[in-house]
């Protein structure tokens, strides 16, 4: 069920049939999309949800995940990124990587059509046209990425459409957060390789996690705006994972986009946040970068400390209602909600190159 208060006058998705009357009745008829109709967007750009399945024995139904897929459709929650996390100093990262992407296939497969695996923007809006919930595949640490470009593509083949080059560990392509090494850091030459082959293939890149040097040098290095999947604003909070005032600059002007995420710790120091400290923390990022380059990326089933009032996907509808009232208006909130990552894919696709107008890049 949609949440009518993000929906705008004129542009609220009320199917075909109610199109076609409007038009009988010589009523305007307004398409809010170039391609058509869309309904509204509500996108979490950052769940680790198949780990939790995997670690606890879980179906993607079942009640105790924070972001179930029941739960993710009552919330009206249409697209969703999925990560495949890899943890620290496992032996064959590469191997946890195939299995988690062939996990998450296999999960939106047994959705009984409800959900479809997305890989381009123009498979999204489809998907969004026909009610289903679109996934997007990620990656949660470049470890993974054991031969670089040629392991891209084998990743690429199942469906992978957007990349983290760390976790909290330091990869071959860029330094972590976590580990922000001494000898000149950041992203290295095979970082920058990477993230040439990412534009190439229109795939989503993605800062979270990185450090401060490695993500002003992605940002800096990406043909096509970057998103922070799910971090926050280091002028709020100071903590290394959330983003500098200069690093939230460059990533706006280049088009990029933030995901506030909903780890308590990561929102304010002591006391346990509410769902009204998130509200508060996405309008004071809005008011600092505005609302074209923030959305929610909430980290459930990330083993997260949810704040009060926001402890799955359900609550999100209460969250939205909660930004209206700390002040965003309907605009910003469609495009907070949602809108902002169809647009960045769009653009990011637009700049990609097919494999054969490349000559000897990656
Ligand atoms: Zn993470």
């Amino acid at each position: 069920m949609l949440e009518p208060a993000i929906e705008q006058p004129g542009t609220a998705w009320s199917g075909g049939g109610e199109l076609l009357r409007k038009a009988a009745e010589g009523e305007s008829v307004q398409l809010p999309r170039a391609q058509g109709l869309l309904p509204p967007v509500r996108a979490d750009l950052h769940l680790d949800t198949v780990t939790a399945m995997m670690d606890r024995g879980l179906t993607w139904q079942d009640p105790s995940l924070e972001a179930s897929l029941p739960a993710l459709l009552d919330a009206g929650v249409n697209v969703v990124v999925q990560a495949a996390w890899i943890p620290r100093g496992v032996e064959d990262p590469r191997g946890v990587a195939l299995g988690k992407l062939h996990r998450l296939r296999n999960m939106v497969q047994r959705s009984g059509g409800r959900a479809a695996v997305v890989t381009g923007p123009e498979q999204l809006e489809q998907v969004l046209r026909d009610g289903r919930l679109a996934v997007i595949l990620a990656l949660e640490g470049g470890t993974a990425l054991t031969q670089g470009i040629a392991t891209l593509d084998e990743f690429r083949a199942l469906g992978l459409s957007m990349v983290g080059l760390t976790w909290t560990e330091s990869s071959s392509y860029a330094d972590s957060s976590a580990e922000p090494r001494t000898k000149g850091g950041g992203l290295t030459a095979a970082g920058r390789s990477l993230v040439k082959a990412c534009n190439n293939r229109g795939i989503l890149l993605d800062v979270s996690h990185m450090s401060d040097r490695a993500t002003a040098e992605t940002i800096a290095a990406s043909r096509a705006p970057v998103l922070a999947s799910h971090s926050n604003d280091r002028s709020q909070r100071a903590v290394p994972r959330n983003l500098s005032e200069s690093l939230l600059t460059a990533l706006a002007r280049k088009g990029g986009l933030v995901g506030v995420m909903f780890h308590g710790p990561f929102l304010r120091a002591g006391a346990r946040p509410n769902r009204t400290d998130v509200a508060a923390h996405v309008k004071a990022l809005v008011d600092r970068i505005g609302a074209e380059h923030v959305g929610i990326g909430s980290d459930w089933d990330g083993r997260i400390r949810s704040p009060v009032g926001l402890q799955g996907s359900r609550d999100l509808p209460a969250l939205y209602r909660d930004l209206k009232v700390a002040g965003l208006t309907d605009q910003e909130l469609r495009l907070v909600a949602g809108d902002n990552l169809l647009r960045l894919w769009r653009q990011v696709w637009e700049l990609r190159v097919p494999a054969a107008h490349r000559g000897g890049s990656p």
